[in-house]
């Protein structure tokens, strides 16, 4: 699939990694055509399970690491508009529908993006992945039909293929895939686990895993749907 040329791209993601494991690849491709990129990630991720063992952080240090692994991360993809929108972590399902919806709305405005990347709504597992995609489709469904920027939807949930079908956006990353690696890298508090295991596969002579450095795959969503 050859990549559409885009004015300008907005990622809008719940917690920092979020871009990294769905569309670090997209991005470094877009990036590479000069296509300038606007992340706003809403929270810092900052109620993330795995405090290492031995742990590497507190409960008030984790903020500022993963701040850290972000920038890192987005240094990686070649993201210069990184966003930190200051939400608290597992508390966007519970933020006021219209107040989300508004700051998306903002973000359209004065990005004037013609592509949105977030989740798909009920196909994201996580109750804030679920809210973020919300937010998005529902500030894009108020817009005007001629202005409306295409979105593009991350579903992983176990169902989404057997009530969605295949996704219709499938992008070989496979050139940028070191780009990709070293974003998920950058985000070590979360996927240290991650690439060992990968490690350990190429150690063992497997090829890389195909999921996450050959290929993206994203829904385009309807928002009249
Ligand atoms: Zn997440």
């Amino acid at each position: 699939m050859t990549l559409e040329q885009q004015r300008h791209i907005l990622v809008v993601f719940p917690h920092p990694d979020d871009e990294a494991f769905s569309s670090a690849g997209l991005i470094r491709l877009y990036r590479n055509m000069g296509v300038p990129v606007t992340y706003a990630c809403l929270t810092l991720g900052e109620m993330g399970r795995n405090l290492g063992n031995p742990p590497f952080a507190t409960r008030e240090s984790l903020p500022e690491i993963r701040r850290k692994e972000l920038e890192e991360a987005c240094k990686a993809m070649g993201i210069e508009d990184l966003r930190m929108m200051g939400f608290r972590d597992k508390t966007i399902e519970f933020e006021d529908n219209e107040k989300m919806v508004q700051l998306v709305r903002n973000l359209i405005d004065e990005c004037n993006p013609s592509l949105i990347i977030t989740f798909l709504p009920g196909y994201a597992v996580h109750p804030d992945h679920d809210a973020t995609g919300r937010a998005v489709v529902e500030a894009v469904r108020r817009m005007d039909r001629n202005a409306r920027p295409t979105v593009y939807g991350v579903g992983f949930a176990n169902n989404t293929i057997a009530e969605k079908g295949e996704p219709d956006v499938v992008i070989d990353i496979m050139s940028v895939k070191e780009d990709k690696l070293k974003a998920l890298q950058a985000h070590a508090s979360q996927t240290a686990w991650m690439i060992e295991e990968n490690q350990k596969r190429i150690d063992e002579g497997q090829p890389m895993s195909d999921s996450w450095f050959h290929y993206e795959k994203f829904y385009t969503i309807n928002v009249d749907e």
